[in-house]
């Protein structure tokens, strides 16, 4: 179990992370919302996550592919990603984890859309999309 917060510290959560589940997002949607060349996302297990934000500072917005990207509206920090059902696909920003990790992303994906400028370092796997067996 890790320990994350937005950059304010209002929104804080605890969740599980599987570093074979950690990825380097470079979809127009991450990058655009995250203001950066790519987004490192943890795919996580939603039932255990426990959420901390009784002034209720964590807010939703509707993007592309159906989902939500929650975001701490105090400070703007972007925190987590998640389906409709908020079970089925669920992900929290891994730089909003406080937690000291050792851990190394296992691939970039969605390189197809990444941005021109953007050499995305070798390592790890590169998959054009969202890989199928993830
Ligand atoms: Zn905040
Ligand atoms: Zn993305």
């Amino acid at each position: 179990m890790v320990e994350g917060s937005c950059l304010c510290g209002k929104v804080k959560y605890q969740v599980e992370i599987e570093p074979e589940k950690v990825l380097n997002c470079h979809c127009q949607f991450c990058r655009k919302a995250h203001g950066a060349d790519y987004a490192t996302m943890a795919i996580v297990d939603a039932s255990t996550l426990k959420l901390s934000d009784e002034n209720g500072y964590l807010k939703e917005h509707q993007s592309g592919a159906g989902g939500y990207r929650a975001f701490c509206s105090e400070c703007g920090t972007r925190l987590m990603n998640y389906s409709p059902d908020r079970v089925s696909f669920f992900c929290v920003s891994l730089s909003t984890v406080d937690t000291p990790l050792d851990l190394k992303p296992a691939a970039h994906i969605n390189v197809g859309s990444k941005a021109n400028w953007c050499e995305p370092y070798e390592g790890i796997p590169q998959f054009s999309a969202f890989p199928e067996n993830l």
